[in-house]
């Protein structure tokens, strides 16, 4: 008996392994699914720490002292919102233990009273085992290996390391000796002042929001494509000058959901950028955009666009394509449709245009190893005539107005006038084709 010694920790060492346990915490109570009420299924970061203590509801006077000193170990749960815990009588209040998924870290512990279900997740396997038997040894009354602690409130460093967001919104808060921690899912840092991307994001591998809104970033690494989870990233109001290619063709193309560029100075997208085939939501607005990408119209899961602000003459004519929820293009320079075409078609065409519309057309790989660079520029800017075959430099450029609610099902006006209409370009590979499709040029 008496076993369980009171034990002074100091602050700092008063760590036990197996006697604390970083997890997932979900207390949810029995009485829930009587009420039609189901578990959420969202857990809380939480320290559990096993601890020793007078139990409280034993207001009797000691028996003859045999049993003076003996505490009972109970169960805290801390979380950063509630850092003295909560605590839980463990001595034969245990009904049940869940333990099917222990080895992905889950278990849950049922009590007696309260009667609720301790929902344990996202914890180390191992750890969580221990953890467990321990919990099982206090219940049956039985003395733990290990020296039990005096509960002491749980610091807030403890809870850092497993901090999933974090929001700093002044220069003061940036963390300039401390890391960020590791375990972040959602970062924003705005209004800081910076003129680049911290390297130290860059090794945030849960990364999946990430918030650099109100800085004077210039430039982008091609490492932020590295950020593998990464589905939004805001850049508004930054000093970019460009989106490179090295970023369409990274594995942002497989993650990336959101898309917040404006308030920059980018005048052109690179025709890759529609390669960034996740995107729902795009937002340019207040840049120095002189043309979208062409082949917009290949962003099939694109929900939200907007481009107002801009230096936008007309769009491609692939934008017909689009199939959104929300469009503003409003406070553009949209010009009046050209009554005649420019043609520039030159029979018979150069060798130039007719290897290079048989390459395309056919779909024959090609590469800066094989050709040089500008004829690769060239292929990947060609035009799509609407027959979908492909023109270099022969064409005829004719102009269309097209009312916007054909894409959109919510449009923002373009001008002050209430139109809802913008000038489209569509190329020509022939004569044939221009013909036919006469009627639908003005
Ligand atoms: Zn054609």
């Amino acid at each position: 008996m008496g076993k369980f010694q009171r034990r002074e920790v100091a602050a700092g060492c008063w760590s036990y392994g197996e006697m604390k346990l970083h997890c997932e915490v979900e207390v949810v109570s029995r009485h829930l699914p009587a009420l039609g009420l189901r578990n959420r299924g969202k857990g809380v970061r939480a320290v559990l720490s096993l601890c020793q203590q007078a139990p409280r509801t034993q207001p009797r006077p000691r028996a003859g002292g045999e049993r003076g000193g003996r505490h009972h170990a109970c169960l805290f749960i801390s979380t950063l919102k509630d850092k003295l815990g909560t605590r839980y009588e463990l001595k034969e209040n245990i009904e049940q233990f869940f333990t099917k998924f222990v080895d992905e870290g889950k278990a849950t512990v049922r009590l007696k009273e309260p009667p609720v279900d301790i929902c344990l997740s996202k914890a180390n396997s191992s750890s969580l085992k221990g953890f467990l038997s321990a919990v099982r040894l206090a219940h049956r009354g039985c003395d733990v290996e290990a020296p039990l602690l005096t509960f002491t409130p749980v610091k807030t460093s403890e809870f850092e390391k497993f901090k999933t967001k974090m929001v700093i919104t002044s220069k003061k808060d940036y963390p300039l000796s401390k890391n960020f921690p590791y375990s972040l899912e959602h970062l924003q840092t705005s209004y800081c002042g910076l003129a680049r991307v911290d390297i130290r994001m860059l090794s945030l591998k849960n990364l999946r929001k990430l918030d650099l809104s109100h800085n004077h970033i210039k430039k982008l690494p091609a490492t932020i494509g590295d950020l593998i989870h990464l589905q939004e990233l805001n850049l508004n109001d930054n000093h970019l000058e460009s989106f490179s290619v090295a970023l369409c063709q990274s594995t942002l193309q497989k993650s990336l959901r959101s898309l917040d560029l404006s308030k920059n100075k980018i005048k052109a997208l690179p025709v890759q950028f529609c390669q960034l085939q996740e995107l729902t939501d795009l937002k340019l607005d207040d840049n120095e955009l002189i043309r979208l990408p062409f082949k917009m119209g290949q962003l099939t899961n694109l929900r939200f666009l907007s481009a107002a602000r801009n230096k936008l003459p007309f769009l491609p004519s692939e934008f017909k394509n689009l199939s959104l929820e929300y469009l503003d293009l409003f406070g553009n320079i949209f010009e009046q449709p050209e009554v005649l075409p420019v043609i520039k078609l030159q029979m018979p065409l150069t060798l130039l245009e007719s290897s290079a519309r048989t390459v395309l057309y056919n779909r024959i790989p090609y590469g800066s190893h094989i050709i040089p660079f500008h004829l690769c520029q060239d292929l990947d800017t060609a035009k799509t005539c609407v027959c979908g075959r492909f023109c270099l430099s022969c064409f005829i450029q004719g102009t269309t107005t097209m009312n916007l609610h054909s894409v959109a099902h919510t449009v923002v006006l373009v001008d002050n006038m209430g139109g809802t209409e913008a000038p489209v370009v569509s190329y020509f590979c022939s004569l044939t084709c221009y013909v036919n499709s006469c009627d639908m040029l003005m």
